[in-house]
């Protein structure tokens, strides 16, 4: 069970972080967490490429190339020792003034965190888990659009937080105008006769590299697979409800604000793309 943490190239134990860090004052970085299998990173050519683009997104220039943080990481990983590990990765627009002008941050952060992974309950993926519906709206991409993955995410904070007011282990957030999003850190799919549904980025989301795999899979394998806009009340309808993330896999949702999903069991279609997405990761590893 170690942690390591490297700071701009030198691995530590601990850390400890200026306050005048915009990425502590104002949620101002960018971030990705990455799994391992077998040791090794997943999809870490596609975590890079996102983090780059939500940096860009925010005008955050990355003073370091793609290789670099290849490096880092392998190093990290290797200091660390653990069977498998939780991979952070973030960079902060650095230390500034004590106003929201981040002209004044000259050196952006980079930190790599590496740590013991603590997985999801075996029951959640048998049985599935409890999704609440959430009054929290996602944010529109106009303000902050849900395709950056920035170190601001207390929108998704306060969704988690009615959804566990309410007995639920996650929220569904739908945007303003009553479309279906997504999860608090995890892509929404569901399943209505046989088709397998689910938000478009214009809806406001974030593209999630298990989204796109899930999607891909899906397709190669002979499913109907729509990205569109439904309103919040459609996902009542659905036979099946499954969320996507790097740690969360393919999760299975059996209950939605109290009310079973189908027939309250993980649906047969979530059961197989679970199943064909950790043949795709094993396969990878
Ligand atoms: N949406 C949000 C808001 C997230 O935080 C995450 C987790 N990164 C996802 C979706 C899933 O993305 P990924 O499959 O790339 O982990």
């Amino acid at each position: 069970m170690t942690t390591k943490i490297n700071f701009n190239g030198e691995i530590h134990d601990e850390l400890n972080i200026s306050v005048m860090d915009h990425g502590f004052l104002f949620g101002d970085s960018v971030y990705e967490v990455v799994s391992t299998l077998n040791n090794k990173f997943c999809f870490l050519d596609e975590h890079l490429d996102r983090l780059y683009n939500s940096a860009k997104a925010i005008s955050l220039t990355i003073p370091r190339d793609k290789e670099w943080f290849r490096e880092q990481l392998k190093n990290t990983l290797i200091a660390a020792g653990n069977d498998e590990s939780y991979v952070r990765i973030i960079v902060t627009r650095g230390v500034g003034e004590i106003n929201i002008d981040p002209s004044s941050c000259e050196h952006p952060n980079i930190i790599l965190m590496v740590m013991d992974v603590t997985e999801y309950p075996k029951s959640y993926y048998e049985k599935g888990i409890q999704v609440a519906l959430v009054s929290i709206k996602r944010n529109p991409r106009d303000s902050l659009n849900p395709n950056v993955k920035t170190g601001n995410y207390l929108n998704n904070v306060l969704a988690k937080m009615e959804a566990d007011k309410l007995g639920a282990q996650d929220a569904v957030m739908v945007n303003p105008w009553g479309f279906l999003t997504e999860g608090t850190t995890s892509n929404l799919f569901f399943v209505c006769e046989g088709h397998i549904l689910t938000p478009s980025m214009e809806c406001g989301i974030l593209s999630g590299i298990t989204r796109q795999l899930v999607i891909q899979l899906a397709k190669e394998n002979g499913f109907h697979v729509e990205e569109g806009k439904w309103p919040g009340e459609e996902l009542f309808k659905a036979d099946e409800i499954f969320l996507t993330g790097t740690l969360k896999k393919v999760m299975p949702v059996s209950n939605l604000d109290g009310r079973p999903v189908g027939s309250g069991k993980p649906g047969p279609i979530t059961l197989s793309l679970l199943r064909l997405y950790d043949d795709l990761l094993t396969k990878k590893a």
